[in-house]
């Protein structure tokens, strides 16, 4: 492979689909007939190669993304993984961030399931121009169209189809191109690389025509100049169509749909044309913005290999040799053993080595120039979302977000030995995954680790015993419960102590505001003199540990600003702990003033079910405090939509199993955190 591709040839898409539809299938395919797999990986007998993870091959499904890169006809594909279940949203968010382009999968039979709802939403508010692949076309129960309409319908897209099946279920015996307008015929099923192009049969000539003359018809409608051929002309030349769809798939108007059986080898290698020809290259999307780091000034970083580096840190993995850092570069080339800056630290680091990376090897290169996506070692400091920039333009880009995390679990080591390596083990965690936390409980004692729901925390703990060696025992899963402030409230903390020699004297006025963000805000408003700068600093993180801390409860408390007001010194007394301690004081009595308000997560929820059980998922979600904002009826399964808090909705799965006798599924978000109704607070925390 080049090292250094022509930028126009890379796509870096992501597969996203509901967990089942086949992602994995489809993956280990394209690596095949991309040529670096000797033999077919399958998911089911836990060799498929993208899962690398031990604890994957266990579960069968895919937990943490992985970037790997493949070559089809002159173009590079890297294909960043994203898992569907919604418990690793983070692993969604921050592949959203870096990739381009991304291909849907569905399952024929399934269709539109809840889960690839909820990712291909994330996916829409990314911008992310899509194909669909239509998967399973050879299982009983198959049905390519249905899958079509509910692409449009439950996903609000405009599909468009390109490659339609001929025959289903055990009849699946090849699909219809319909831009070239030929028949394509899988000689060898063991591996679908024999091809046979051929007439569109009798059987399906009128069919491919009808599909054909609403494909023109839905491109006519996204392009003026195609409008006009449409009216003139009988067909669109093949370079019309071709430019016509790649455009409006790009622009996001239409999704065009491809079909195959990737159990079956079928199917697959047109998807492949249909990425490099459709999908975007980072020459095709926006340029990325950041901000400097120093003045705040907004830069535009476009994909010049010349220009000042920026380079993206997307996910850490640990190794025994060090971290492993997956780098996208939007802007300058990332050398080998070049000195970078970590624009968010402010502080260089060096790159060691940099590998393009596929399944299960690492491929050594020098430079990689924008677009691309190395693996580095070598960071000892890069954290996810963190900008590798230059000192003469020190360019933060926008970090993935993520969301809260919404669930605790208390853990304690079995044995002192087990002890020692658990700070280790968790501190790798949380570097690896931003939705996982830890912390003592100030109160309590107990060490809490957060996460996004059950099966992220069990996956938590299977890794510290098996990746670390780590054993625990661990409390039931709980509800993070959070806390604001609503009100505006200032106070004031002098913290004097003379116990004969050096006393200590700390003495701050700070005022603490509801406020939009999120996470901490702090602002100094102290005027000269007042308290010595290098207080601030302490002044801050004890403010900042405080909040996270918690006021009573225990929960940390978020969406609020704090303001140094003011305060006094003394000049032989004070230090950085009597500060940090007026601080933490003045925090304290600010929440006995204004008591923080309890808040709860809520989640939104997605149930597909068909129409009978409806009425049976409806009154049982009422009786949970959830509040219905959707239901959709027009076709089968209905779909509900509905926020619900997390608290209320524990154990959904076999609940909703048992009001649809099995035929309901759903899909859980985290949503946002909102007031726990005040006659509920001491059911729910005590
Ligand atoms: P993922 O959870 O989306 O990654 O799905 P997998 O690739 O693990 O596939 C789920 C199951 O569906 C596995 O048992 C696969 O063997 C099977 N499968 C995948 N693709 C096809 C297909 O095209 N046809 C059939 N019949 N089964 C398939």
């Amino acid at each position: 492979m080049a090292a250094k591709p022509n930028i126009g040839q890379i796509r870096n898409i992501g597969i996203i689909a509901h967990i089942d539809a086949g992602k994995t299938t489809v993956t280990e395919r394209v690596l095949y007939y991309a040529g670096k797999e000797r033999t077919i990986g399958e998911v089911h007998d836990g060799t498929a190669t993208m899962d690398y993870l031990a604890e994957e091959q266990e579960r069968g499904i895919t937990i943490t993304s992985a970037a790997t890169s493949v070559e089809w006809r002159d173009h590079q594909i890297n294909i960043i993984d994203t898992p569907g279940h919604v418990d690793f949203t983070a692993e969604v968010q921050r592949s959203l961030r870096v990739l381009d382009g991304a291909v849907g999968v569905f399952c024929a039979v399934g269709g539109v399931e809840a889960q690839s709802e909820t990712v291909w939403r994330q996916a829409d508010s990314h911008n992310v121009p899509r194909l669909a692949f239509v998967n399973k076309m050879d299982r009983v129960g198959a049905d390519f169209f249905r899958v079509v309409d509910q692409i449009r319908d439950r996903l609000k897209a405009t599909p468009v189809v390109l490659l339609m099946p001929m025959g289903t279920e055990k009849d699946f015996e090849g699909v219809i191109d319909l831009v070239r307008m030929e028949a394509i015929y899988y000689e060898d099923e063991s591996k679908g690389a024999d091809i046979r192009r051929d007439v569109i049969p009798e059987g399906y000539t009128e069919e491919a025509a009808h599909q054909r003359a609403t494909l023109e018809e839905s491109l006519a409608e996204t392009d003026d100049r195609l409008t006009e051929l449409f009216l003139t002309d009988d067909t669109i030349g093949f370079d019309d169509l071709v430019g016509g769809i790649r455009a409006a798939t790009l622009a996001g108007d239409i999704v065009p749909v491809f079909c195959g059986s990737a159990l079956k080898n079928k199917g697959i290698q047109r998807l492949l044309d249909g990425v490099t020809a459709f999908l975007p290259s980072p020459l095709d999307v926006p340029s990325a913005v950041g901000l400097h780091a120093v003045t705040g000034k907004e830069i535009e970083v476009g994909p010049d290999p010349d220009g000042p580096l920026a380079a993206m840190c997307f996910k850490t993995i640990g190794d025994k040799h060090g971290d492993l850092n997956f780098v996208r570069v939007y802007s300058g080339t990332l050398e080998q053993g070049s000195q970078v800056l970590n624009s968010r630290l402010m502080k260089a680091e060096r790159i060691s080595r940099m590998f393009v990376m596929h399944a299960d090897s690492r491929e050594a290169v020098e430079a990689a120039t924008p677009g691309s996506i190395v693996a580095v070692t070598g960071l000892k400091k890069a954290a996810t979302g963190d900008t590798l920039a230059t000192k003469a333009q020190p360019v933060m880009l926008e970090a993935p977000t993520f969301p809260e995390t919404v669930i605790s679990m208390a853990i304690e080591p079995k044995t002192a030995a087990d002890k020692d390596k658990l700070s280790l083990a968790l501190q790798q965690l949380a570097k690896e995954d931003p939705t996982f936390e830890y912390r003592t409980h100030e109160e309590t004692g107990q060490l809490l680790v957060f996460g996004m729901g059950e099966l992220h925390l069990e996956i938590i703990k299977h890794r510290l015993l098996g990746d670390f060696q780590v054993d625990v025992n661990v409390g039931s899963p709980r509800v993070a419960f959070r806390q604001t402030v609503k009100r505006t409230v200032e106070a004031e903390h002098k913290f004097a102590k003379q116990t004969g020699g050096r006393g200590q004297y700390g003495h701050v006025k700070i005022k603490v505001e509801p406020s939009e963000e999120e996470a901490f805000v702090f602002e100094n408003a102290v005027t000269q003199g007042e308290i010595p700068t290098e207080y601030f600093g302490p002044v801050e993180k004890s403010l900042e540990e405080s909040a996270l801390s918690g006021h009573r409860l225990g929960y940390s408390i978020i969406n609020l600003k704090v303001t140094l007001l003011g305060g006094s010194f003394h000049e032989v007394d004070s230090s950085d702990v009597a500060f940090a301690q007026a601080a933490s004081m003045a925090f304290f009595d600010a929440m006995e003033i204004e008591q923080p308000e309890l808040l709860e997560p809520y989640m939104q929820l997605r149930v597909t079910v068909p129409s009978e059980f409806l009425s049976n998922i409806i009154g049982d979600l009422n009786g949970r405090r959830a509040v219905i904002e959707e239901i959709t009826s027009t076709e089968e399964p209905n779909e509900v939509k509905a926020s619900v808090p997390l608290t209320e909705i524990f154990g959904y799965a076999s609940v909703c199993r048992s009001l649809s006798q099995g035929r309901a599924g759903f899909s859980m978000e985290p949503l946002e955190y909102r007031p726990v109704p005040a006659q509920l607070v001491d059911k729910l925390v005590y």
